[in-house]
């Protein structure tokens, strides 16, 4: 276990974790909705310090990211936990768990271990970051001192605090927008939609290189007026920031769910290509 930093003591040994919007409030003994973050004897911790679920050698363009560091190989890491309950998760099966499980390894292991594998980045991905952002900011310190890039691949639910601790050693992001709408994120994700755009633009705002990703789910989220509202938010921002528009397959717990089809993924492409300059069709083979 490991203490944590994004986190106020309040009265009678409960604290708050603050590090994504959620900003819960953690009794003694318990955790917080990612399931990681423990109050124990009035100190929370994080039970995932260095707890590694996920380990692999990816291709940039996974994560999906296009524009940054073209061809070249990401080293990837995750824990389990996540701040949201999406129905959809691809990786339901590390970021729904609660347990600590894999293998214990130290920041600096990490930062070798990718430079031995001729990584130009790490990405910290499949699960949230957020929920394990004291790991990342001592894999990022040491990474970036190697010339090695740093990479969140994240729901954007991060909190200012958050942003403000880890911004200066991220390099780049690919930060989800599920949908433009709140009911998708309360029912589907367990959470709200206006932070994360919040998230997107602060990123923005810092000269943190993002690219946006939206799973298109039949019946969800995949009307005009949804993929007008998400291409307009981004082009406000920057018509030049990528636009990622993925295929969703039945997973978790949305078996029941049609494959996206691709007249559904053209018609976002089409509108996406309206207002932005790149937007790209994942998942499609
Ligand atoms: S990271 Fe988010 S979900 Fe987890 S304890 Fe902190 S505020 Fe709660
Ligand atoms: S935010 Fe990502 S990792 Fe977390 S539950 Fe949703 S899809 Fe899974």
């Amino acid at each position: 276990m490991h203490e944590c930093i994004l986190y106020k003591k309040l009265k009678d040994d409960e604290v708050q974790c603050i590090a994504c919007n959620h900003k819960c409030i953690i009794d003694e003994n318990m955790k917080g909705i990612c399931g990681v973050r423990k109050n124990v004897n009035g100190k929370l911790n994080l039970l995932v310090y260095g707890f590694i679920a996920s380990e692999n050698i990816d291709p940039i363009e996974k994560k999906p990211l296009y524009h940054f560091l073209p061809n070249t190989n990401t080293y990837s890491i995750g824990t389990v936990g996540c701040n949201f309950k999406c129905y959809f998760c691809q990786n339901y099966r590390t970021s729904q768990v609660r347990e600590s499980i894999g293998k214990e390894v130290s920041p600096k292991e990490i930062v070798d271990r990718a430079l031995k594998s001729g990584c130009k980045s790490i990405s910290y991905t499949y699960n949230e970051p957020t929920i394990f952002a004291e790991f990342v900011k001592e894999v990022a310190v040491i990474a970036r001192k190697k010339g090695i890039k740093n990479i969140l691949v994240t729901n954007g639910y991060m909190s200012k605090e958050c942003l403000d601790f880890l911004g200066n050693y991220i390099d780049a992001m690919n930060i989800d927008l599920k949908s433009s709408n709140e009911k998708f994120y309360n029912k589907i994700c367990g959470a709200k939609l206006s932070p994360v755009l919040h998230t997107i633009k602060d990123a923005y705002d810092r000269g943190i290189h993002i690219e946006i990703t939206t799973l298109i789910i039949p019946g969800e989220n995949n009307s005009v007026q949804e993929f007008e509202h998400i291409a307009q938010f981004i082009a406000h921002i920057d018509r030049n920031i990528p636009w990622h528009i993925s295929r969703f397959f039945p997973m978790y717990k949305m078996r029941d769910k049609e494959i996206t089809s691709l007249d559904s993924l053209k018609k976002a492409e089409s509108i996406g290509k309206k207002y932005l300059k790149n937007v790209y069709i994942g998942n499609v083979w």
